[in-house]
Parts: C-alpha cells; structure tokens; sequence
C-alpha cells in the first residue's frame, strides 16, 4: 500500500508552497487507495505548534483535503526516539562525542587554513579512553566510510554521493535532543512512509537520512524532490508574489478548487491540459510527470482559473460564499439573475461583490473620466425621455428592456452609444459591467428612474 505523509514544521501558516507538497501526497495517496499521514516536526518546542496546527487544520480543511488517523506530534515522541539511540549506541553504530565547541572551531579554522572542506574528523568514532569530564557530548553515526551513498530520486533521477562527503553527523545534541535528520527517518521507517514527496531544499537530507534508515536496519522510501516555485521573473517567491498564508487566498475571494487546479500545475503536467477536476488530478496524478525545472508563480493565470471556477459554480454556492464578502442574496428574488449577470466577468469573489454592490446600491459616484467623455450638452435630454419612456412603457423583463432601448433609438434617430453609454454611468457609475438590459431588469423600473434622475441631476 502507498503512504505519504506531509510534514510541515510549524511556522504558524501553511504557505502555498508547502500546500503544493502536500497535494502531490495526498494526490498519490488517494489516487491508489493509500494512506496520507499528517506529521507535526515540532522538537524545536520552542516554537507553538498547537496553534501552528490549527493553522494548517483549517487551511486543509477549506481546500478540502483530508489525512487519515491521527496527527503525529514529534515533540511527543522523544522516547521513542530516545530507545533507538540507544540501539545504535548499544551497538556501536553511534558514538558519543566529546569534542568542546572550542576544539571544534579550532578543526574548522585549520582545515580552512589548510583548504579542505571544515569536517568532523571522527576522533571519538573509536575512542576507548576515559572521558573528558564537564563535557555533556554528542551523539555521533558512523556514516561509512567509503564507498557512494545513492538513491533514485523520482524527480532528479539517480543521485550518487560519495561516502567521503557525509561526515560522521551529530543524532543528539549535547542537550539530549535528538536532531533533524534523524527524527525525520525514524519517524518516515516507524510510520510506513513509502513515498516522500518534498521540496529540492531537503535534496541534501536526504543521504544523512540514508545513513541512519541503513544503520537502524530500516528500508527507505522513494523520494520526490520537487523544484522550487519561482516568482514571473524566476526568482524565489516571496510573501509579496505569493507566498503567502493559504488563508489569505480565502480572504482574496479565491476558490479551493482554483487554488488547488493552480498549484497541482506549478510542476507537474499532464500534456497540456490546465483544467482539472479534483477527480481528475486524483485519477491522472503520476509523481513520473513533476516537472524537473522550477515552476514560475502567474497571479493571471491564478485568476483565470478563479474565474472559470466562479462561472461552474451554482448560483447556490456563491450566494453562501458571498455572505464572508458581504453579500446577502438569501431569500432575494432576484439572486439568479444577479449572479447570471455578474458571475461571467468576475475573476475573485471580491470581485464578484463588487459588481453584485454596483446592482443592488445606487452609484455613490460616477467615474468622471467616462462623464466627460460620454455626457454632452443633450444628454439630459435624451435621460429625460428615456425615463418617460420607462414610465409608458412599464417594460419588466430583459427582452421588453432590450426592446425598449431599440425603439428609443430608432424613434430618436440617435446612435445607440448616445443613450447606452450615459445609461450605464447612471446605473452602474461606471462603464463596464453586464449588458443594461440586464442591468435594468434587475435594478428595476422604479430604481432606474431614481438613479437616472440623480445621474442628470450630477450633469445639470
Ligand atoms: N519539516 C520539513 C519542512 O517543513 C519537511 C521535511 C520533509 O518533508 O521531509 O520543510
């Protein structure tokens, strides 16, 4: 059975970077009926994971991903950690040592002096001696000492690290506490992981992590490193591209399944297909098609998803969804033409209230660039008569609206600009937005003739 697992140290969000390694696992997982684990790397426990947790909790929750039993705690986990130290020290596959900071300086400045590579020069690999006293010591692996460390990387193919470049690394600290790399395998070996699928930043990692999953006796996974998420200009992302808090895609109006659509393709591909159902990328998602360059971060092709995945939404969903961007179109009986009107154009729900607040309040001002433009000596005029129009008229839905504006032009032998564009300005503020048909069957008959004649009150 296939068992991923995402294992964020808690920073306190969950970035969409990290959210991308984890859709991947739990793309893998679900795709061949495994499981996907979730584990806590929080033995830096000066850092507040409980809230780091919820954090995540909730971000998972809105993409709507799920992980199977319980969450795992690294800081809850020191013993067992704690009984497989004392394996390897028991038999002598680790060692303690005894080396003073001071003395390690010292090795590093002379190895610089002399131009090697600074490394641990394994003086305590087979120390027999007495200890030094007043030192608390280190526990030490005693990675081999010659020969290649490899692993097939699913993503960068086969990589081959010679012995000699993995030093004999520190598995506990002198404060007793067990280090990163080997928490990281123990737990992977402990917890069944079959497929690590993380960021290329853990590429060099992962041969320490080797070491140990061999000295403990341990198979390994498969890993994936997958590249970084550059920004447009392929730098690394930062907060201001996009790296930010998944939350906040939330708060900006954005929809999971876009979010999700755009970052399972920010490294992965399948020919070039851009949309994808959850369905889908659970059925086609293969870690042999992760891209092996880097990806590049595109804020429009974000929102072209978005907006696809407004237009497919029902009008049901977004009138809820539009409650957080305050919007209440529940019970209004208007709701569907409303968002048939709106819901084609708006590329966020921001967005979406936006236009929803320019149908359902009179304008609070007209852009006056466009009222320069479109506003001549007649056009109070012609408002005037439009309005008497509607009043004769009484024209309700959009067909008889649409009729209206024909004969108001034909009869006047105006261009359709002439009453069209200044219609728009009177309703909407602005020029863009639905056809004003629409607009009108919506706004009203009785809200039309109120914000047309404030409209040629603001011209007069
Ligand atoms: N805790 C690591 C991180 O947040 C992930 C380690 C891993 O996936 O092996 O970058």
């Amino acid at each position: 059975m296939i068992v991923t697992r995402f294992a964020p140290s808690p920073t306190g969000f969950l970035h969409i970077g990290g959210l991308r390694t984890a859709l991947f696992s739990w793309l893998l997982a679900r795709k061949n009926g495994g499981k996907f684990l979730l584990r806590i790397e929080d033995t830096d426990l000066s850092r507040n994971s409980e809230d780091a947790m919820k954090a995540i909790l909730k971000a998972f929750d809105w993409v709507g991903m799920d992980y199977d039993g319980e969450v795992l705690y690294q800081s809850k986990r020191f013993d067992i950690y704690k009984q497989y130290i004392n394996q390897l020290l028991s038999e002598g596959k680790a060692y303690k040592c005894y080396m003073s900071k001071e003395e390690l300086d010292a090795l590093r400045e002379e190895q610089m002096a002399q131009k090697i590579r600074p490394h641990y020069d394994r003086r305590y690999r087979d120390f027999t001696g007495t200890p030094p006293v007043g030192i608390s010591p280190v526990v030490r692996i005693k990675a081999p000492l010659e020969g290649v460390i490899s692993f097939k990387d699913g993503v960068k193919g086969e990589i081959n690290i010679a012995a000699s470049e993995v030093d004999d690394f520190i598995i506990v600290r002198s404060d007793g506490t067990p280090t990163y790399n080997f928490v990281v395998a123990v737990d992977d070996a402990l917890m069944g992981i079959t497929d690590v699928i993380r960021g290329d930043d853990h590429l060099y990692n992962t041969p320490k992590q080797i070491v140990i999953y061999q000295a403990l006796g341990f198979d390994f996974p498969r890993f994936n490193h997958v590249a970084m998420i550059n920004n447009e200009q392929g730098k690394k992302l930062s907060k201001r591209d996009g790296a930010t808090d998944v939350m906040e895609y939330k708060a900006q109006g954005f929809l999971p399944e876009a979010l999700l659509n755009f970052l399972v393709r920010l490294g992965w591909s399948h020919g070039d297909q851009e949309i994808f159902s959850i369905e889908q990328m659970q059925e086609l998602f293969d870690p042999k098609d992760i891209n092996k360059s880097a990806s590049s971060y595109s804020l429009d092709k974000l929102l072209w998803l978005n907006s696809y995945y407004i237009k497919e939404s029902t009008n049901a969903r977004l009138v809820v969804l539009l409650k957080d961007f305050g919007i209440d179109l529940q019970g209004n009986s208007k709701s569907d033409l409303i968002l048939r009107a709106t819901k084609e154009r708006a590329r966020t729900l921001i967005d979406l209230a936006g236009q929803i607040c320019l149908l359902i309040e009179s304008p609070k001002s007209y852009d006056e660039k466009a009222m320069k433009k479109v506003c001549k000596e007649d056009t109070r005029f012609i408002l005037n008569d439009f309005i008497s129009a509607i009043k004769s008229k009484s024209p309700k839905s959009k067909e008889a609206f649409h009729d209206l504006l024909q004969d108001f032009v034909a009869q006047k032998e105006i261009g359709f600009g002439k009453i069209a564009q200044p219609l728009r300005l009177a309703l909407m503020g602005e020029l863009s937005g639905a056809g004003l048909d629409e607009i009108m069957e919506i706004v009203g008959n009785d809200e039309t003739i109120k914000r047309v004649e404030k409209f040629i009150l603001a011209i007069s």
